[in-house]
């Protein structure tokens, strides 16, 4: 087969990106005339197209579709990176993973525009909440431990209530086969410690009242508890923000779950747009 103009462009892209990584100063730009808006060229690892004079603070978003082709935002783009680097030990665009269907992989109601394509290449398979194929990570089954290579949750943990927190993490270690790794995403901040909205969640429902939704909570020991103001995120189901984790405790909880090691991917791949203008809320990598 003929590779396409893209994905061979995509080639020299990203040897030339490699280069860059490795100590070769990145290709210089021309500097932005007076009054010009910062923009950049990358190539996005995702879909493996050339994306031209994106604003800069466009691709420096974690969240905005940044890639004009796949819609892509940096958020999405970093989980792709972390699982080339950790699965491949190099920073390859999805299209040119190698197809292998030995590689097991789950996903977490990953975003379709990764998720398609990796199940094309591995054997991965996206799951939900609510919907068919089911991974609820707070309650798995035994038959279903050990068998992944790896695991994405991109922003899900943050959704889960405190009380179920802990064996969300140890389960997502017990899917895990010896040599998985754990491609993990949450909003958090980098000092202090993990901000909980809902301490003393026990019982407790989501109910509309005068047009605004509240959280209403019996406690444990039977104090009812009304929260207002909550913050929701976009997406089906469950999406109240329950928590910011802060950085020191993300690791504290991905080690009492049994993972070996962690990496914090701050990485900047310009040539990818991976561009993190922050050290916090990146992907983390953590090895079982
Ligand atoms: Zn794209």
């Amino acid at each position: 087969m003929v590779p396409s103009k893209s994905l061979k462009t995509a080639a020299r892209r990203l040897r030339d990106g490699c280069m860059g990584l490795f100590g070769k100063p990145a290709p210089t730009r021309r500097p932005p005339e007076a009054g010009e808006v910062p923009s950049v060229d990358f190539l996005c690892n995702v879909c493996g197209k050339e994306n031209h004079r994106v604003l800069l603070h466009h691709v420096q978003n974690r969240e905005f579709q940044s890639c004009v082709h796949c819609r892509s935002s940096l958020r999405m783009r970093a989980v792709v990176h972390a699982l080339s680097v950790e699965l491949f030990g190099r920073p390859l665009v999805l299209p040119e993973f190698p197809a292998d269907k030995t590689i097991t992989g789950l996903g977490m109601s990953d975003w379709e525009g990764y998720a398609t394509p990796l199940a094309e290449r591995l054997a991965y398979q996206n799951t939900f909440y609510h919907a068919h194929p089911r991974l609820d990570i707070t309650d798995i089954r035994d038959e279903d431990c050990a068998r992944q290579r790896f695991l994405i949750s991109s922003d899900v943990f943050e959704h889960i209530p405190v009380f179920l927190l802990d064996q969300a993490f140890r389960n997502s270690r017990r899917l895990l086969n010896s040599d998985g790794v754990f491609i993990f995403t949450v909003p958090y901040v980098k000092e202090g410690e993990t901000v909980e909205h809902f301490p003393n969640l026990h019982q407790f429902d989501i109910r509309e009242i005068d047009g605004k939704r509240v959280l209403h909570n019996v406690t444990r020991d039977g104090q009812h508890e009304t929260f207002e103001n909550l913050v929701f995120h976009g997406g089906d189901g469950m999406t109240l923000e329950m928590r910011m984790f802060s950085e020191s405790d993300l690791l504290r909880n991905l080690k009492d779950a049994g993972y070996r090691s962690t990496r914090i991917y701050t990485d900047r791949v310009e040539e990818y747009g991976i561009l993190w203008p922050m050290d916090w809320a990146v992907p983390i990598a953590a090895r079982a």
